[in-house]
């Protein structure tokens, strides 16, 4: 048996006011109600366990730490990127190209059009 809930894993879990005459009685017999601050499950736990895990960490507290940062990405990883940026601004150019040629041959048969049906 652990300190954390058993429905989600939380291990805050907190000590909680017995409610009635069987959760009264379970507290005098080492095994008071707990509820867990996140999902609030409620549930009798023996106190040993719990209260021996909590001394057993002095100052660390019982909340999951935040996930570490992504480590730095390697030379290798940077040189790749740089790679892949470079492929991509290539890309970029040839289609900038196709496109200004596009214009200019939609730009030049209208004008060829228009000097066409003037000329008639
Ligand atoms: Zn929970």
């Amino acid at each position: 048996m652990t300190g954390r809930c058993p429905r989600c894993g939380n291990p805050e879990v907190q000590s909680s006011r017995a409610r009635g005459a069987v959760e009264t009685f379970a507290r005098l017999l080492g095994f008071p109600p707990r509820r867990c601050t996140a999902c609030g499950w409620r549930g009798l736990r023996p106190r040993v366990i719990f209260d021996a895990r909590k001394a057993s960490k002095p100052g660390i507290p019982q909340v999951e730490l935040p996930p570490a940062p992504p480590p730095p990405p390697s030379p290798a990883e940077l040189e790749k990127r740089r790679r892949h940026r470079h492929r991509h601004h290539i890309k970029t150019q040839k289609r900038q190209a196709l496109q200004a040629v596009v214009i200019a041959l939609v730009l030049g048969v209208g004008a060829g059009i228009i000097v066409y049906s003037c000329a008639q």
